[in-house]
């Protein structure tokens, strides 16, 4: 963070209204790279800040605790962020296997009443109450408890998937039951904005958990990139989140950094903030955001995280730090909610699923992960093979080679 005066932090507006005019905010916008290849010191960062998570009224720790890399033996990674202040965990029976949950599960046991606990599965059109139940059953046991917080219908991009009658006899019964209180659904993908649309226009839902990042607002990307001739398209994920906090729907986010790729910014950090707080600050100084989720996989990297937590004011080095990884990273990275490319292909790719599954494999690292993502597309890239690439040659609107990426991810996933 920088100083703290009023010069060296701005708050969301006339951040906006200053990049728009094209106002440089900091001296070194875009310099050079500091000589710092460590992330600034945050050993004794703590949590500052509570969200207020819409009509459910949980009270939810402003960084909180993704768990979708989680490994058994990893139940220290849990207690540290305890012991930092994050009282929020969010799992899903998929995420390694199941491991994640058991990890969780172990590792809070006995501090059940101070944390909350959401969990997913994926609901289909065609899946019976029973068959839901019995999945939600499967996290209760594996969480080692009687209920969940929330509980989200896990990365839904079709209004379809929230269509189901079974699902809600579900919920009703297993509210009843005090098996879960809350629930939600999760969302990343192309048609998120019509989604969120139908489940807040419907009152379908409390609980949003989305993928929502700088490079996802337009009114904030397009002027922190016009010095490149990059334009966002406008995608209406921000108004659409407005719109679900008129309905005090509590709205998580979720990928928030943008691709993740911190390796290429620490040469660029230089004490007063990492790029990781930057984005985090930048996604919570929206209003109409809850809190934020990220996965942590080492306790450096939990304090490095949480010490962004409470300030949601977006510094001249925070705007340094975005600027430059949207120049590294603009067009290699797939906005995947923007879905401008959707309909492109004539074999019916979903690219931007595609590259969501290569985002997890080669930034994330984590290719167990993107096989399994992988393996669950209903229509994979095996078309990307055989094709010239013509058709899909320019449907990205952020310059995305669409082709020279599917092809190659299918040989990596498949
Ligand atoms: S390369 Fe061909 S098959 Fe693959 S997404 Fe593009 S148009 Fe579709
Ligand atoms: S490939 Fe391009 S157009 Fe398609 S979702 Fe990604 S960023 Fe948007």
């Amino acid at each position: 963070m920088a100083d703290g005066s009023d010069q060296a932090v701005m708050d969301r507006r006339s951040f906006l209204r200053r990049t728009a005019l094209g106002l440089g905010v900091s001296g070194s916008l875009l310099g050079g790279p500091g000589t710092s290849a460590e992330a600034p010191a945050v050993a004794g960062s703590v949590i500052r800040r509570q969200g207020r998570l819409g009509r459910t009224g949980i009270s939810l720790s402003d960084i909180s605790f993704g768990s979708s890399r989680l490994r058994t033996g990893q139940e220290h990674l849990v207690h540290h962020a305890l012991d930092k202040g994050i009282n929020y965990f969010d799992t899903a029976d998929s995420y390694t296997g199941g491991e994640s949950e058991t990890v969780i599960g172990r590792a809070l046991k006995g501090r059940r009443d101070a944390v909350t606990i959401v969990s997913k599965t994926k609901v289909w059109p065609g899946d019976s109450r029973d068959e839901i139940m019995r999945a939600l059953e499967g996290s209760l046991r594996r969480l080692q408890t009687d209920h969940v917080d929330v509980y989200f219908n896990h990365a839904v991009n079709e209004v379809e998937r929230l269509e189901n009658p079974e699902w809600y006899e579900f919920v009703e019964l297993a509210r009843r039951q005090g098996k879960l209180r809350f629930t939600g659904f999760s969302g990343h993908a192309g048609r998120l904005v019509n989604v969120i649309d139908h489940a807040v226009e419907n009152d379908l839902v409390d609980v949003l958990l989305v993928s929502y990042n700088f490079g996802q607002d337009p009114a904030f990307y397009e002027s922190l990139t016009r010095s490149f001739d990059r334009i966002a398209t406008q995608n209406g994920l921000p108004a659409a989140l407005s719109r679900a906090r008129q309905k005090d729907i509590g709205v998580v986010a979720m990928k928030t950094l943008m691709g993740a790729r911190l390796n290429d910014m620490r040469p660029y950090e230089t004490g007063e903030a990492t790029f990781a707080q930057a984005a985090f600050r930048w996604t919570l100084s929206n209003p109409d955001v809850s809190a934020l989720i990220v996965s942590m996989t080492s306790e450096s990297q939990i304090d490095e995280y949480v010490g962004a937590s409470g300030d949601n004011r977006v510094s001249a080095t925070d705007l340094d730090l975005l600027m430059r990884y949207a120049k590294l990273n603009g067009t290699a990275y797939c906005r995947q909610a923007c879905n401008d490319c959707e309909g492109a292909c004539p074999y019916g790719v979903p690219i931007a699923d595609v590259l969501r599954t290569r985002m997890y494999a080669t930034d994330y690292q984590d290719v167990d992960f993107a096989r399994r993502e992988y393996a669950a597309l209903t229509v994979n890239a095996v078309a990307c093979l055989t094709c010239s690439g013509e058709p899909c040659r320019n449907a990205c609107s952020h310059g995305l080679d669409v082709a020279a990426w599917c092809a190659p991810t299918h040989r990596m996933l498949a």
